[in-house]
C-alpha cells in the first residue's frame, strides 16, 4: 500500500504592539465602544492618505532579523481587492511582490531533534474590522475598531512535515515574537492566527500535490487537531484513486472536521497592485544596524549558551529558553546556586509541573527564585533529602512559607546522626533475619530492600548516604 507524506506549509498573522494603527493615529487598544478608534483613514474615506507607522517597520525589522532573513533595501505596499463588509476601502494594504523580508528560517525541536525550517517571506499589512452577528435577529453590525491594526505575515516554505512540527515551529515563533517584545502572541485572542496549507504526496517522491488551505485556526491545539484530521481526508480520497481539490477549508472545532468553504483564489483574483497613496518603504543599513544593535540575545543563541557553558542536554536548554522570563528564573538560580543540571532538573520537573497545573506562567510562579534556591541549598548541605524536598516544595506553593519555616515547623530535618540511624537499622535487621541470611549468602540485591525499610522506619529523613554506609559495614561484617 502507498503511504504519503504530509507536506505542510504555514502563513501566520501576528499583531504587532504598537499603541497606534499601521496608517493612522488611532489608537489599537483592544476592546472599545464599536468604532470608537476611527478616523476617516481607517474608515476608508475618500479623499484622506495613509501614512506609515514607523514603529511597525521597526517591529517587522526586529522579526526579521531575529529569523535571519534578508531585508529588502526597498519595499512597496500593494492593494489587494476584494468585497467584504468589514474592509470599507475594498481593498487591504499590503505587501505583494516586493516584501520587506525574505529567505530567512528558524529551528524547532521535535523529538530531541533540531530541524531548520525556511521562511519564504515576512510582510507587513492592516488588518480588517469585525462583524458582530446578532443571535436573535437577522441583523449584523460592523466594527471598524480592528481596522488598520499592524499586522505581519510570516510564510514558511512546505518544509514542514507532521502535525507536531507544525505546532512546534508555531510555538517556536511565538516565543521569538514575545521574546523581542513585538506582540503577545495570543492565539485564543487572535493576535497570533494561522492558515495552514497540507498537501501529501507518495512518499519518496518530490513532486508537490495538490493542497487544502485550513483556517479558522484559534487554538495550537486545533492546528494540530486539523492536520491530522485533513492529512486522514486527503490519504483516504488518494488511497480510493481520487483526486485532492485545491480549495480553502474551514476548521469546525465543535465537529472536529474540517469543510470545504470556497474554491482557492488565486492571485490575480485580487487585482494586486502597488498603491499609489504610499511611497516606498526604504531601509537602509544604518537602520538595520540600529535595530541589530538593540535585539537581546535571542532564544536560539541562548539555548546555545546554556549547552555550552552550562553542560545542560540540548533538551533542557530548549525548554529553558521557552521563553525569556524562564531563561532569567533560571539564570538567576544560577547566580545564588550554581549547579545548572540540579537547577534545570527542579525548573522542569517540579516548577513546570506546578505552574502548568496551576495555568500560571513564570512571572507569576509562587515560588521565587530566592525560594527555590534556600531549598537547593538546604538538599546541598544535608538538611533535607532530595525526596523530602520535594513535599517542601510542595508545601512552599500552597502555603507560600519558607522551606526554612517548613521544614522547622514540621520537624523534617534529614538525620545525620549515625547512632540514630544505627538504632534504626539494628530493628531492622532483626526483624529481617531470612533477608539478612539470603544477602549473606550471595543476594546482594537485598540492599536495596534494607535501604527502603530504614528509610520507611525513619518516615524519609534519615540520610541515604549514612544509611547506605552503615548497613554496607553490618551486612559485610560476615
Ligand atoms: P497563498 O496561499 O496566499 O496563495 P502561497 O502560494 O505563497 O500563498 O502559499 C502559502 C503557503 O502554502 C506557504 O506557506 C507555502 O509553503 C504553502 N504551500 C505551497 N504549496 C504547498 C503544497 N503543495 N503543500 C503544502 N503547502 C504548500
Ligand atoms: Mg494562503
Ligand atoms: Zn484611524
Amino acid at each position: 500500500m502507498t503511504t504519503f507524506e504530509p507536506v505542510i506549509g504555514l502563513e501566520v498573522h501576528a499583531q504587532l504592539k504598537t499603541d497606534t494603527k499601521i496608517f493612522c493615529g488611532c489608537s489599537t487598544r483592544f476592546g472599545g465602544a464599536p468604532n470608537a478608534h476611527t478616523c476617516p483613514v481607517c474608515l476608508g474615506m475618500p479623499g484622506v492618505l495613509p501614512v506609515l507607522n514607523k514603529k511597525v517597520v521597526e517591529f517587522t525589522l526586529r522579526m526579521a532579523l531575529a529569523t535571519h532573513c534578508t531585508v529588502q533595501e526597498v519595499s512597496r505596499f500593494a492593494r489587494k481587492n476584494y468585497f467584504y463588509p468589514d474592509l470599507p476601502k475594498g481593498y487591504q494594504i499590503s505587501q505583494y511582490e516586493l516584501p520587506i523580508a525574505l529567505a530567512g528560517h528558524v529551528e524547532i525541536q521535535v523529538d530531541g531533534q533540531t530541524r531548520r525550517i525556511g521562511l519564504t517571506r515576512i510582510h507587513m499589512e492592516e488588518d480588517a474590522g469585525k462583524l458582530l452577528h446578532d443571535p436573535t435577529r437577522p441583523v449584523s453590525r460592523v466594527d471598524l475598531n480592528r481596522t488598520g491594526v499592524p499586522l505581519m505575515e510570516i510564510v514558511s516554505e512546505p518544509e514542514l512535515r507532521s502535525p507536531e512540527e507544525a505546532g512546534a515551529y508555531l510555538r517556536t515563533l511565538r516565543a521569538i515574537i514575545r521574546w523581542i517584545d513585538i506582540g503577545d502572541g495570543n492565539m485564543e485572542e487572535g493576535s497570533f492566527r494561522c492558515d495552514a496549507n497540507v498537501s501529501l504526496r507518495p512518499q519518496g517522491t518530490t513532486a508537490f500535490g495538490t493542497r487544502a488551505e485550513i483556517k479558522n485556526l484559534n487554538s495550537f491545539k486545533h492546528v494540530e487537531k486539523a492536520l491530522r484530521y485533513e492529512i486522514a481526508r486527503q490519504t483516504e480520497i488518494l488511497l480510493e484513486g481520487g483526486s485532492v481539490v485545491q480549495e480553502t477549508r474551514l476548521w469546525d472545532p465543535d465537529k472536529a472536521v474540517t469543510l470545504s468553504m470556497r474554491g482557492k483564489e488565486d492571485a490575480h483574483d485580487y487585482r494586486y497592485f502597488p498603491d499609489p497613496d504610499l511611497p516606498p518603504v526604504i531601509v537602509d543599513r544604518a537602520w538595520i544596524q540600529a535595530v541589530t544593535a538593540q535585539l537581546p540575545e535571542l532564544p536560539d543563541q541562548r539555548r546555545a549558551r546554556f549547552v555550552r557553558e552550562c553542560q545542560l542536554p540540548e533538551y533542557d536548554a530548549a525548554i529553558l529558553t521557552g521563553s525569556r522570563e524562564l531563561a532569567d528564573y533560571f539564570e538567576n538560580c544560577l547566580k545564588h546556586f550554581n549547579q545548572p543540571k540540579t537547577v534545570s532538573n527542579w525548573i522542569m520537573g517540579p516548577l513546570l509541573g506546578l505552574l502548568n497545573s496551576q495555568e500560571k506562567s513564570i512571572e507569576q510562579s509562587p515560588i521565587a527564585v530566592e525560594g527555590l534556591v534556600a531549598l537547593l541549598q538546604l538538599i546541598d548541605k544535608g538538611t533535607i533529602s532530595a525526596k523530602i524536598a520535594k513535599t517542601v516544595f510542595d508545601e512552599m506553593a500552597a502555603s507560600g512559607q519558607t522551606a526554612d519555616a517548613i521544614i522547622q515547623a514540621r520537624g523534617l530535618v534529614q538525620v545525620s546522626d549515625t547512632s540514630a540511624i544505627e538504632q534504626a537499622i539494628d530493628a531492622v535487621l532483626a526483624k529481617a533475619a531470612d533477608e539478612v541470611a539470603r544477602y549473606k549468602a550471595g543476594q546482594t540485591k537485598l540492599m536495596g530492600f534494607f535501604v527502603g525499610q530504614v528509610m520507611k522506619a525513619t518516615q524519609g529523613k534519615a540520610n541515604p548516604k549514612i544509611v547506605n554506609e552503615i548497613l554496607a559495614n553490618k551486612l559485610n561484617q560476615g
